[in-house]
């Protein structure tokens, strides 16, 4: 992060602002609905400011700037139409120790000031470090429209039960959730549709149940949420919410930072992962640690790579949690195959090349691939394959050994969907040779069939300067 976002209570603070126009009565009045003691130093103020003037007990001051004004200042605010006016300030301010911030200068700004959503006293506050000011825009729109203004209510509204609630529910976990409860539910219709006594009402009952039943442990639940295969975009809305209101969450290599970090912040992350041939954490510990953690009480996030029931052992883990009562949840995720195969614009049907697709591992059990060669070495049929890398070779000579033909179109796609996607295109016989010399890695998926050549038109996402 470029900055510290943080919310600053300046009620009853001195504060100074610097300028006769707009950007001084924007600034001003931003400082006015924070509550600080505003000081101004305005010799012309235009209509706007003189507005703000009347309308608001402001220290309005004509002469010109000293460090006289920057006494006893939280925050000073520059917006002059005079550069040197506005050099003078951020050097008295920086010598007096005041953060200041200049309009249109980043150079002399101490801190940045956000595109605000107000729906006080819920605050959204947008910033992009002054990288990108048109999507920071676009997104203060999106928020204006997407939240209704109800929420100011709802969230003053919450604000008024804090310490009742705090009093009635010890408990932090149970706490929370009756909050979570409270937000999402019926209460919060009430309020956004006007009925604040309703709304109250049903508050206060729920807040007796919730007190009465102090001594019940609360019940915990695991979500077995898959991923997709890397890119967060293609998470659902479902495992967002989810990942969103977790106390824990488990996770494992093919999940990437850009997942992790739309799990709730303080939600305590447990890495199980299991590097190839090197199991970190053994299945049954895994499951026991969600039987566990679910029993205390807590919400437990199991997140997956791709989907949780392909090649997940999604099925073992919830197999443990059926047997010990454990309530649980899945939810599906956008598989490997599926990802790789648009990322890399390669359909896995297609009416001129495949009528179906067939998914396989690749992955060797005791030094052997065990497949139904068969059933790969059909026609007007596209093979996917799971963790094939190490084998490769063994696979596409394989299909050769059992009659393929040796120039059958085949691909493996390194890190599909994600930033460092590649794509490697070949036939059955060079496919090998050619991952091998471009040192491709895991997580690979090897895609095999005549749609691979659709490729060369259908190809759209990060293509690759290796091929
Ligand atoms: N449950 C997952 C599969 C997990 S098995 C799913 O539904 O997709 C792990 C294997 O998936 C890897 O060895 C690799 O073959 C494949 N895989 C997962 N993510 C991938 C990615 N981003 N790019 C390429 N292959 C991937």
């Amino acid at each position: 992060m470029d900055h510290l976002p943080i919310f600053l209570n300046v009620k009853g603070q001195r504060a100074l602002v610097v300028g006769n126009g707009t950007l001084a009565a924007r600034k001003a009045d931003l400082l006015v609905r924070a509550g600080c003691d505003l000081t101004i130093i305005a010799p012309e103020p235009s209509d706007d400011l003189g507005r703000l003037l009347q309308e608001h007990p402001v220290d309005h001051k004509t002469g010109g700037l000293s460090a006289d004004d920057l006494k006893d200042c939280v925050i000073a605010f520059g917006a002059s139409s005079d550069a040197a006016i506005n050099q003078d300030l951020h050097d008295l301010a920086t010598a007096a120790g005041v953060p200041v911030n200049i309009s249109d200068n980043p150079a002399l700004c101490d801190f940045i000031m956000p595109a605000l959503v107000d729906r006080s006293p819920l605050l959204i506050a947008i910033a992009s470090g002054g990288a990108t000011p048109l999507l920071t825009r676009m997104l203060k729109a999106r928020f204006e429209t997407d939240i209704p203004a109800a929420y100011g209510r709802l969230a003053e509204f919450a604000g008024s039960y804090r310490e009742r609630v705090k009093n009635s529910i010890p408990d932090m976990t149970r706490r929370r959730r009756f909050w979570e409860t409270m937000i999402a539910g019926p209460v919060a219709e009430h309020l956004f549709s006007g009925q604040e006594v309703e709304a109250t009402a049903l508050m206060d009952s729920l807040l007796d149940e919730a007190a009465t039943d102090g001594d019940k442990p609360p019940r915990g639940e695991v979500y077995l949420v898959g991923t997709g295969p890397g890119d967060p975009d293609l998470l659902t809305f479902r495992a967002l919410r989810l990942m969103q209101q977790a106390d824990v969450v488990l996770y494992d290599r093919l999940i990437g930072e850009g997942i992790l970090n739309l799990v709730r912040r303080d939600a305590s992350r447990i890495y199980v992962g299991k590097m190839k041939k090197d199991h970190a954490v053994p299945q049954e510990e895994i499951s026991e640690m969600l039987i566990r953690l679910a029993k205390e009480g807590k919400r437990v996030l199991r997140l997956k790579g791709g989907d949780p029931f392909v090649f997940g052992r999604g099925g073992e883990e919830i197999a443990m949690l059926a047997d010990n009562g454990i309530n649980f949840q899945v939810i599906p995720g956008v598989t490997a195959a599926n990802g790789c195969a648009t990322y890399a614009g390669i359909p896995l049907t297609h009416r001129d090349h495949a009528q179906g697709y067939i998914v396989v591992t690749g992955h060797e059990k005791d030094g052997e691939l065990n497949l139904n060669w068969d059933s790969l070495i059909q026609p007007r049929q596209t093979v996917v394959i799971y963790m094939g890398l190490t084998s490769l070779g063994t696979i596409t000579d394989g299909f050769l050994s059992h009659g393929a033909d040796p120039t059958l179109p085949a691909a493996i796609i390194e890190n599909g969907t994600r930033a460092g996607q590649r794509v490697i295109t070949g036939t059955l016989e060079t496919l090998a040779g050619k991952a091998s010399d471009a040192e491709i890695r895991s997580p690979a998926l090897i895609i095999i069939g005549s749609v691979v050549t659709l490729r060369d038109k259908l190809s759209w996402f990060a293509r690759s300067e290796n091929e």
